[in-house]
């Protein structure tokens, strides 16, 4: 697929197991390989954000794409692919952002729990301790009745 570069056609070759969509904006058929699966990338054609879908979302191939790659006009511009990897990177930048702050806020969710879990944990040992003193004083109570009973009245 190297050697001759695609002029007259903006279709490129699509490998199996590519995820084929349209751009809603613009309608551009796209492809782009499964691992962009539920990634937002910039439409070839118009540039705006488009979130790949993810496959079993149950939408039937569609029949023709392109990749998102090379910029809609023919030959392929490297300004326009460089400002088209700008905005893939853009994206991924805020979709990393956004992954951080949701990570961020398990871990807060977490070391609540953790703390919600070692407090009560420390309310179990307390009421453990009170048990066994609880225990003690009955063992004894009971000693004393044995005595009690088995002794002559003072
Ligand atoms: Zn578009």
């Amino acid at each position: 697929m190297s050697n001759d570069r695609k002029q007259a056609t903006e279709m490129t070759e699509i490998r199996e197991g590519d995820i084929l969509f349209d751009c809603p904006y613009c309608g551009k058929n796209m492809a782009i390989e499964s691992a962009g699966s539920g990634l937002m990338v910039p439409c070839a054609n118009c540039g705006r954000a488009v979130q790949v879908p993810i496959p079993d979302a149950g939408t039937p191939e569609a029949p023709v794409a392109a990749v998102p790659r090379p910029a809609a006009g023919g030959e392929e511009d490297p300004q326009a692919v460089i400002r088209q990897l700008d905005a893939a990177l853009s994206m991924a930048n805020e979709q990393i952002d956004r992954l951080a702050a949701e990570k961020e806020a398990l871990q807060e969710r977490r070391s609540f729990l953790e703390q919600v879990r070692s407090s009560n944990a420390e309310r179990l040992d307390r009421i453990a301790a009170e048990l066994a003193s609880v225990q003690d004083a009955l063992d004894r109570a009971v000693a004393l009745l044995a005595e009690a009973r088995s002794e002559k009245p003072v």
